[in-house]
């Protein structure tokens, strides 16, 4: 990781939605309950954001796919299989193991998702405030 500064930025963002918040810099509709992008008042939590938001759908059809192409083929076919909640907790609690030197890839291109799917959701609702 040390070699990867620029990795730093996405890793600490996928820290702070594992701890329950949201990354430094993407804090946006604080104190609502509810997702205010789509309409199906779904509550506004990691699951949402990451799997579930139909107004980010197009990103996460970007880069999800990524992941799951940097998965080991049985990881990959685990994932398809858990629901939406089971995949960020998944994904967030670092795959659910100790560190794996054969995985630095899937680290960061799922550091690069949670990070970008939340710079996205920072933009749209950025944009609905203008
Ligand atoms: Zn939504």
């Amino acid at each position: 990781m040390a070699r990867k500064p620029f990795l730093m930025r996405r890793v600490s963002s996928t820290i702070t939605v594992l701890m329950g918040g949201q990354p430094s810099g993407m804090q946006c509709n604080f104190g609502q309950k509810r997702c205010m992008l789509c309409d199906i008042l779904s509550t506004d939590k990691p699951d949402h954001v990451l799997f579930e938001c139909a107004e980010l759908e197009e990103k996460r059809c970007l880069l999800w796919p990524q992941v799951i192409a940097c998965m080991p083929p049985g990881m990959a076919i685990d994932m398809e299989c858990y629901n939406n909640a089971r995949k960020t907790q998944y994904l967030i609690s670092c795959l659910h193991s100790s560190f794996i030197n054969e995985w630095s890839l899937l680290y960061e291109k799922v550091a690069d998702f949670v990070h970008s799917m939340y710079a996205h959701r920072k933009r749209k609702y950025d944009a609905m405030q203008e």
